[in-house]
């Protein structure tokens, strides 16, 4: 084979496409509930938008931005995540604020493939854009949760943070700073380049003797201001009150320098070292940060790929409920296509093919397809006006009426 796709992307075909449509289609569902309307961005932006959103010290900003100049010497980039986008385009199309989003679609970074991670990798992303009542935090880490448990999710944990604001951040940092000043023989080379960019991003570190050393470090949530704690307060209250359980945890700080106050995770138990379902948190400052009116704002994304890894979808989501219409002969070719026809209209699957075949071989294109009948019509069953009824599950046939087919077959 001469072509093949390119190393972190994949090719999505049944079953597993109609999978990822019904989990596409139950999260649509949920967050029409709770008052969000679709947005599509573009694939690429220009470069400068990440810079200044995503953050020039991040690992995605510096090591993982498909990057690119068009003809014209614009410098541009695949959407590594979906958030600046979105705002660019609210702030570009001054759409009027409050407002609830959602998206779909693919992200793009370069980083080493890993069973559940690509480099081309689809998000279901919302925003709520101009709210910032601690209870709406509450309510979008609800949606998640509400999301996870409709697609047969059960062992979703939620992680939460706080990680401050602009005025409480910095202390921090230089607590955090100060902390590991006499530590840093102790801590993995990528932290070190970490301490000196981004301070906070330490805590993502994998590596086993880094987390040891990280167990007594500062926390975020016992420098934050007033105005951040009592939010957090508030966040915490609002979960209870709703029923929903969380762990604090105090290392969880996502890799997005946009982020304020509120951070959240989902992680599933069934995953693995990439445990992560998705995420996200407050961005109070993105929306004024590129150029917009000071705009409070919230939002997650959830990864698709591991989401298809741990959903459970009901049977006839990926064995749908197909027919297969199988003629003998050219001349009952015109009762299968008027079997077929009324058969559509009343909302059932069909599957006819036009180049007449040996009986077995329909029957063998039935079976690959996952067919649940097969209706056979041959001389006998046009001349009696019948179809001869086949579960191709239990091989058991039935002689059916032809007024009745569709009803039976529609029921199915
Ligand atoms: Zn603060
Ligand atoms: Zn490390």
């Amino acid at each position: 084979m001469k072509y093949t796709r390119p190393k972190g992307t994949r090719d999505i075909l049944p079953p597993e496409s109609l999978k990822k449509y019904w989990v596409e289609k139950i999260f649509r569902q949920i967050v029409t509930r709770y008052g969000f309307f679709e947005i599509t961005t573009p694939l690429f932006e220009p470069t400068e938008l990440f810079l200044r959103s995503t953050g020039e010290s991040t690992d995605i900003v510096t090591k993982q931005m498909y990057t690119f100049t068009d003809q014209a010497e614009r410098s541009l980039t695949l959407r590594p995540e979906g958030t600046p986008g979105v705002v660019r385009a609210i702030i570009e199309n001054r759409v009027k604020i409050p407002i609830r989003l959602f998206y779909i679609g693919p992200m793009y970074r370069y980083e080493r493939p890993q069973k559940g991670r690509y480099r081309e990798f689809y998000q279901l992303g919302i925003e709520v854009i101009g709210e910032a009542s601690p209870q709406i935090d509450a309510e979008v880490i609800e949606i998640g949760n509400e999301f996870f448990r409709a697609i047969g999710i059960k062992d979703s944990i939620i992680q939460l943070n706080s990680v401050g604001c602009p005025k409480c951040r910095p202390q921090f940092r230089q607590e955090l700073v100060n902390f590991l000043a006499d530590k840093k023989d102790k801590i993995c080379a990528d932290c070190q380049i970490r301490l000196t960019k981004n301070p906070l991003r330490v805590f993502d570190c994998k590596n086993e003797n880094c987390q040891k050393v990280y167990e007594t470090a500062p926390k975020v949530r016992t420098s934050l201001c007033p105005e951040c704690a009592n939010h957090f307060t508030a966040v915490t209250n609002e979960l209870d009150q709703r029923g929903i359980r969380y762990i604090i945890n105090d290392r969880m700080v996502r890799g997005l320098d946009y982020y304020t106050k509120t951070a959240f995770e989902y992680i599933s138990t069934k995953l693995g070292a990439q445990d992560s379902l998705g995420g996200g948190g407050r961005y109070d400052n993105l929306v004024e940060e590129l150029d917009g009116p000071k705009t409070p704002a919230i939002g997650f994304a959830l990864g698709e790929e591991r989401i298809l890894i741990v959903a459970e979808p009901p049977k006839d989501v990926i064995q749908p409920k197909l027919v297969s219409i199988i003629y003998l002969t050219e001349k009952e070719l015109p009762y299968a296509k008027e079997l077929a026809k009324e058969l559509r209209a009343a909302g059932v699957s069909v599957y006819l093919n036009y180049e007449l075949k040996k009986l077995k071989t329909q029957m063998s294109y039935a079976d690959a397809l996952k067919a649940r009948y097969a209706c056979i019509i041959g001389e006998d069953e046009v001349l009696k006006n019948v179809v001869t009824l086949r579960n191709m599950e239990t091989g058991e046939q039935e002689s059916i009426p032809r007024e009745k087919i569709v009803l039976k077959l529609k029921a199915i």
